[in-house]
Parts: C-alpha cells; structure tokens; sequence
C-alpha cells in the first residue's frame, strides 16, 4: 500500500511545495507515496467558513476553534485510517530520525498545522493527538514543519531515492553525526582530500569514517555521544 499523507491546513496552495520537486516529486508522480491536502477552513462556521475566535483569558491573537479542528480531523480519520495524528506545534516532541523511521515504515500520517497563537487544547484531547516539534523555535505556523516531517519519512521509503542512497550510513542512523565527505578536485585551495580515502583500502577507509563520526559526534553533541556510548556498554 502507498505511504499516504493527509495535511490539514489553512493554506492548501503552500503544498505540495518542496515536496514536489526532485527526487520527492518524481516519487509522488510514480505514486511510491501520496499526498491529500485538506483545507481546514472547508469545516467552517457560517457564511465566512470561520475557523479561529480570541483566546480565552484574553491576549493577543486567535486561537484555533475546538469544533472545526475535530471536524476536519474526523473527516480526514475516514479516509486515511489507522495513521497516526500528529499536530506539529513547538510544544511537541522534538522530532527524531527515530520517530521518522516508525513514521516511514507506518501506513503514513495526518498532519495537522496550526497557525495563529495554536489549537484549542481540547483538540489535542479529545483525538489524542501527538504533537511533534521541528525545534525549540517558533514557526508562524505547521506547513513547513509538516513538509520537513514528510520529507523525512517519505526519502527513506524504498525506491524514493534511487538505488544509490543509503540511508543506513548517514546521520542519526547508528546515532552518530556523519564522517567528513569529499569529493574531485583533490586538492582545493590547498587543501587535499585525506589520503586515507584515496588509498582504496576499504577496511582502513571505514575505520576513518567511524572514528571522524565519533569524533564529531563527541565534539558537537555531547547529548547523542552520552546515549551512543550507553548503547556501547
Ligand atoms: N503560541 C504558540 C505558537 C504558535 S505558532 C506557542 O507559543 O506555543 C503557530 C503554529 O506554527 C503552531 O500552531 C504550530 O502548528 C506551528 N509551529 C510553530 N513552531 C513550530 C515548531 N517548532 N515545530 C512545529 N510546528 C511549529
């Protein structure tokens, strides 16, 4: 079955946007994944499709209503069943390669943006929704927090970046940061690509990447070198 997203937003027109193009795009063409955008103002209230009122307690901006985020998120329910709904807000759980590989290897996801001061907290309540944060930084709104998350998931299913990718060696995959990549001239600048990957000696070769991973992982992150030497013991 094709890996199916449903996005729930205000903004239809910003999608598919950078999911459309390159190897993603060519994906979503030969349907090796899909995509349904949805336009939450379709669950609007009255003449002017209302979707927002003013916070209660009083502030600054609009709070997306309970009653029309339910309903779309109902409507999208029905028709991509047995996905996980995740509601992209800086609040969430700092989305992980980890998340995005169970993400990948699921049936896909619906997502919903948010815009404005957010979502009613009952939204979130009442259709146990999982709220997932691109970073500790504040976006105007979901839509290209859920394109990152799509991207994400949607290269590591098979066939979406041809057969030369391997996902199995870049960053995050064994919990390091990735070795140092070089490619022609071999000398720029003055500076030379390291002999030891000109050489042709694969074992020497991995040995280098392992140790420049590591290294780089203890210098940047100290957070992923005390969970990766965790794993080691
Ligand atoms: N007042 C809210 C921020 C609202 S920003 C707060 O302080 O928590 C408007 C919308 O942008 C949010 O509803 C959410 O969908 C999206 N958004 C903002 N920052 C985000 C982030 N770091 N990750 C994911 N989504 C984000």
């Amino acid at each position: 079955m094709t890996w199916r997203a449903t996005v729930l937003t205000l903004f239809p027109e910003m999608f598919p946007g950078a999911l459309g193009h390159s190897l993603l795009g060519k994906a979503l063409q030969r349907t090796l994944w899909s995509l349904d955008v949805r336009d939450i103002r379709e669950h609007g209230l009255g003449k002017h499709r209302t979707v927002d009122d003013t916070p209660s307690g009083g502030g600054p901006g609009m709070v997306m209503r309970a009653d029309v985020a339910c309903a779309a998120i109902d409507a999208a329910r029905a028709s991509n069943p047995n996905v996980p709904t995740i509601y992209l807000s800086p609040r969430g759980a700092p989305l992980t390669q980890a998340r995005v590989r169970q993400l990948a290897n699921g049936p896909g996801a619906i997502l919903l943006c948010g815009r404005f001061e957010g979502l009613d907290e009952r939204v979130i309540e009442a259709r146990n929704l999982e709220e997932v944060s691109l970073g500790d930084f504040v976006l105007a709104g979901g839509e290209i927090a859920a394109q990152a998350l799509i991207e994400a998931a949607v290269r590591l299913i098979p066939g979406v970046l041809g057969a030369e990718a391997s996902p199995d060696e870049e960053s995050f995959s064994q919990g390091l940061l990735e070795y140092p990549q070089y490619t022609r001239p071999q000398s720029f600048e003055g500076r030379d690509i390291p002999d030891v990957l000109t050489g042709g000696n694969h074992r020497e070769i991995s040995k280098w990447r392992q140790s420049e991973a590591e290294r780089l992982t203890k210098a940047r992150r100290p957070d992923l070198w005390t969970l990766f030497e965790k794993r080691k013991h």
